[in-house]
């Protein structure tokens, strides 16, 4: 573990420290560039996972054509744009052609793409984009809803803190029927918000 951290990051760590007016080298504050560094290497580990390392011996041939669910997976992401966390649940859906994916690797799959420098349309395309790829499967459907901390913590916009975004193919794309049993099964928290397709507006880069 140790051959993975650098003085470069801690440098700037210690500079930002420096910048905000603090004192790098009091007690508290000693260790925290390692900290931070320790804690960004992990929160951006998505970028150097292998997807087909991911999904490896978890395909299978079934005879099985309705719908998979997967509700409430938990995910954390950074915000491109201010390096701040949003967060929430993440539902996935897709109705196999030939193959099915083991349920575990679903939320393996979610936090590839949560562990980046992230924005919430991105990371559900991405995530949706994937299961369609991997498995060719008769539809995906791909809902996230997420608290963004860099709104509301710095107080802009507090209606838009939590947002939800969505991603559609094949069957949940054409098939109303199909969509709204998704939606009805998935029960959002911004229900209202969630009728049509992608809702409120996630961060909003200032
Ligand atoms: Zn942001």
């Amino acid at each position: 573990m140790a051959a993975m951290y650098n003085t470069t990051m801690q440098d700037l760590v210690r500079n930002l420290l420096t910048e905000l007016g603090e004192d790098p080298d009091r007690e508290g504050l000693v260790r925290t560039p390692a900290r931070v560094e320790r804690a960004l290497r992990f929160l951006t580990s998505g970028y150097s996972a292998d997807l087909d390392e991911v999904l490896n011996n978890a395909l299978f041939t079934v005879d099985y054509n309705e719908m998979v669910i997967v509700k409430d997976i938990d995910f954390y992401s950074l915000c491109e744009h201010h390096l701040l966390p949003f967060f929430g649940k993440c539902h996935v859906a897709y109705i196999p052609r030939t193959q099915v994916l083991g349920l575990s690797k679903i939320p393996r799959i979610v936090d590839v793409f949560a562990r980046r420098l992230q924005i919430q349309e991105r990371m559900t395309n991405q995530i949706a984009e994937t299961i369609r790829e991997k498995l060719n499967p008769l539809g995906v459907a791909v809902v996230c809803e997420g608290t963004h901390l860099c709104m509301s913590m710095r107080g802009v916009e507090k209606q838009n803190s939590f947002a939800v975004t969505s991603a559609m193919f094949g069957a949940f794309r054409d098939n109303a029927r199909t969509r709204l049993e998704f939606l009805e099964l998935v029960k959002l928290r911004g229900a209202a918000q969630s009728a049509g397709a992608a809702a409120s507006l996630a961060c909003v880069p200032d």
